[in-house]
């Protein structure tokens, strides 16, 4: 098993004790690659201080440290994670690697020809800047790992392979896809206990995600509120894995996305906040105000919280 000395965050290296509270999944903006630079009015108004205004309330609040899951393919714009992160004191980790989007003229990239641009985010920084990618990740979701994101996983398998970072995993749990994503994983001779499943608690089936976590994995349970299960039953799917004796692999977030697109309404107007806002009010808070309490009523321990928020995703991050 590998270990990092230090992590990098947008504003450059820390050490695992840096990290302290911290949200594994998480996302300051979402849209597709150049948005930002080419139509930033589609993120409404003042996006960047926004951005900073919403964590610094998660800073207050106690959140110290966000994963940021903004790939190349879901707008990541690195000066900007780098501002927000100056300017509300949170720290960032933001990933490399690809989420579902790959464009017509990727699909005769290589594997390793990918992975070199991906081993380059981490050692020399985003082109064009000097802030480095602190972790990697691969995607598939209900179609499976179709032939271009499998090229994707691969790259971010060897990537991996090359610089001991680990690799979180948007999954789709409804369709069991983590079998097969781990089955390539394998094959690439990927560490597991190096892997976040993520999106796990988008079912409450515990056969499966037992079955994920006996491979050695995270689970990331990071969709909250979420859609599909409600957000009782989900603390409930967590509680039910702790009390099981897997509280050291569970990796709680939100899947928040702070600035994304305002779509226009039927009536012509631009709304001041975006759909998944309005879905979500809370925003990175929610787990401060609804999940905690509810996992302390079921009768998680002050050290259970410290395990999920603290010690599991330090240990993701930098290694045992
Ligand atoms: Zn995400």
């Amino acid at each position: 098993m590998t270990s990092a000395a230090t992590i990098n965050t947008v504003l450059g290296p820390i050490s695992p004790a840096q990290l302290g509270f911290t949200l594994v999944h998480e996302h300051v903006m979402v849209s597709t690659s150049g948005l930002y630079q080419s139509y930033p009015d589609l993120l409404g108004r003042g996006p960047e201080a926004r951005a900073i205004a919403t964590l610094k309330r998660a800073k207050e609040a106690g959140i110290d440290t966000i994963i940021d899951a903004t790939t190349f393919d879901l707008g990541r714009h690195a000066p900007l994670l780098a501002a927000v992160s100056k300017g509300s004191g949170v720290n960032i980790i933001n990933v490399t690697g690809w989420w579902l989007d790959v464009p017509r003229f990727l699909r005769g990239v290589g594997a390793s020809q990918m992975a070199r641009e991906f081993i380059r985010d981490v050692r020399e920084g985003f082109r064009g800047t000097d802030i480095k990618a602190g972790l990697l990740k691969c995607a598939a979701d209900i179609d499976g790992v179709t032939p271009p994101l499998e090229t994707m996983a691969r790259a971010v398998a060897r990537a991996h392979r090359e610089t001991g970072l680990p690799i979180m995993v948007h999954s789709h749990p409804g369709t069991q896809l983590a079998r097969r994503q781990i089955e390539i994983f394998r094959e690439e001779g990927v560490d597991l206990t190096r892997v976040k499943i993520d999106h796990s608690n988008d079912t409450t089936d515990t056969e499966y995600l037992k079955w994920i976590l006996d491979q050695g994995c995270f689970l990331g349970f990071d969709r909250y509120p979420g859609r599909m299960v409600s957000p009782r039953m989900r603390t409930l799917t967590l509680k039910k894995l702790m009390d099981e004796g897997y509280t050291e692999r569970l990796c709680v977030s939100h899947d928040c996305i702070c600035l994304h697109i305002h779509n226009e309404q039927p009536d012509g107007s631009i709304p001041e906040q975006h759909d998944f806002f309005r879905s979500n009010p809370d925003q990175y808070l929610f787990i401060h105000r609804h999940v905690i309490p509810q996992l302390r009523e079921l009768g998680a321990t002050e050290a259970d919280i410290q395990t999920l928020f603290v010690g599991n995703p330090r240990r993701f991050l930098a290694g045992a």
